[in-house]
């Protein structure tokens, strides 16, 4: 007969939604949990926080359906995903009404009409996109790992990379193709468009972040008996015999799931050359602004701005979001700038007027009555260590760099992107080596 493993007490630092994940998963599996996060509440960069009436998030966030440990986690601490967030099959569409819409059902179909289907682009650009998805196919998704996005579309007419690898890129990667790992990419695509049907569906949230994971999350780890330390800035931790001491607090374990810069600061005596590397993580921005506008409704809640559709203008946001369609907030729309680099560099006032001219032209040939006069800033946001810059062969850091504890977060060694998805997904995977250890 076998025993379960003996009661463990776990200190977890960090309560993103990596350090969520793995609280949750060492508590399922029977141990005494310590959450510390350094902020009053949890939730990390997928959080939400009162902006006047609203509650607008840290930054627009988009799931999709392959995000399979992230949609586990939420139903197992009682979120009815079907209610929070919005399913639609993947559709990069502009406001005159142009581009990507994939229909529903098994992936490679879907695929294969979504582009036989896709007018505005040319033939030849719709055949080659086939062609160069079936050679990925059939190389098992691989790329050397030297090799950048662009590098990898050499073969494709620019029009068909302008028009969908790099938006998928930039959305997925937070990196511009010609920058991005031409692996990590061919790994998303992997999962998400030629995998289980459905996983290509964007789901975008219909409650604020921190109803989607970490307020449930705080309840149910509450209620199974977790210890929840906000407001605790962790500074030390030092290995016992059989276990660590995390300021003084004695534990059997550690997940350390907070940023590869705070975690880098933590280890950097106890392993020096893992702290070198977390340290040297480069990282990409991204700003959200908030627009009001009364009485625009758009007619889907998500819509594409490609590069094109504002000829002669910078264009910075590549995507918008209706958050009165999503039942979130009348009136406002949500609009991101991913890769934002050199747009943190131009500074916010000139990011946002060349936001609204990109607008106010995406929207001149389309039915929709967008008007620049009418247009409000509800609020601009810029995270600028948003994510690690997906480059290729990237060096990231391990998740287990010392007996008795493991990393966790999106940043650590992995084939996807900094995404909600690699974060909870490494918390998971964080609490299963320390079990196996
Ligand atoms: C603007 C923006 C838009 C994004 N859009 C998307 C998207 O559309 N889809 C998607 O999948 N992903 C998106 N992401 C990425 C996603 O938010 C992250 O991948 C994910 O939130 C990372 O979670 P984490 O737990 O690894 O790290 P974090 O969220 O950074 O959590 C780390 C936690 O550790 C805490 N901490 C740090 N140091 C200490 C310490 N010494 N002691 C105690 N606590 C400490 C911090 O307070 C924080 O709460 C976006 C990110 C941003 C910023």
């Amino acid at each position: 007969m076998s025993h379960p493993p003996p009661l463990r007490r776990l200190a977890v630092v960090g309560a993103g939604w990596a350090g969520l994940s793995a609280a949750v998963q060492a508590t399922r599996a029977g141990h005494q949990v310590v959450l510390f996060d350094m902020a009053g509440q949890a939730g990390g960069r997928a959080r939400s926080a009162a902006q006047g009436p609203l509650m607008l998030d840290n930054g627009q966030h988009i799931l999709i359906g392959a995000y399979r440990d992230t949609l586990a986690l939420m139903r197992q601490v009682g979120v009815d995903v079907d209610q929070s967030l919005w399913r639609q099959p993947l559709s990069l569409v502009s406001p005159r009404g142009t581009g990507l819409r994939l229909p529903g059902g098994p992936a490679i179909p879907a695929f294969v009409r979504g582009v036989l289907g896709w007018t505005d682009l040319p033939w030849r650009a719709r055949l080659a996109l086939l062609t160069q998805a079936v050679r990925w196919r059939l190389g098992g998704f691989r790329a050397p790992a030297d090799w950048s996005v662009a590098r990898l579309c050499e073969g494709l007419p620019q029009v068909a990379f302008d028009a969908l690898i790099d938006p998928l890129c930039v959305a997925a990667l937070n990196t511009p193709g010609r920058e991005a790992s031409a692996q990590v990419l061919l790994t998303v695509l992997k999962e998400a468009l030629f995998g289980p049907p459905g996983g290509a569906d964007l789901l975008l949230p219909r409650r604020p972040l921190q109803e989607l994971l970490p307020m449930p999350a705080l309840t149910w780890l509450r209620a199974q008996g977790a210890v929840w330390q906000p407001g605790h800035r962790v500074q030390q931790l030092t290995p016992l015999s059989g276990g660590w001491q995390v300021d003084g607090e004695a534990v059997d374990a550690v997940v350390l799931a907070c940023s590869a810069t705070e975690a880098a600061r933590l280890l950097a005596q106890q392993a020096p050359a893992w702290a070198t590397v977390a340290a040297a993580l480069p990282y990409q921005p991204i700003i959200t602004v908030w627009l009001r506008h009364p009485g625009v409704r758009w007619p889907q809640a998500m819509m594409a701005f490609p590069a094109d559709a504002s000829p002669g203008l910078a264009a910075p946001a590549q995507f918008g979001f209706d958050l009165g369609r999503l039942g979130l907030a009348p009136d406002t729309f949500a609009l991101v700038i991913s890769g934002a680099a050199d747009w943190v560099e131009h500074g916010t006032e000139q990011t946002v007027h060349a936001l609204r001219q990109q607008l106010q032209q995406a929207f001149s040939g389309s039915p929709l009555a967008w008007q620049d006069a009418q247009v409000s800033v509800v609020a601009v946001r810029t995270e600028k260590r948003a994510t690690f810059a997906c480059t290729p062969g990237l060096r990231r850091p391990s998740a287990t760099p010392l007996p008795g504890l493991a990393v966790a977060g999106d940043y650590v060694a992995g084939p996807f992107p900094a995404t909600l998805e690699g974060a909870v997904r490494s918390g998971r995977l964080a609490v299963e080596a320390l079990l196996q250890a």
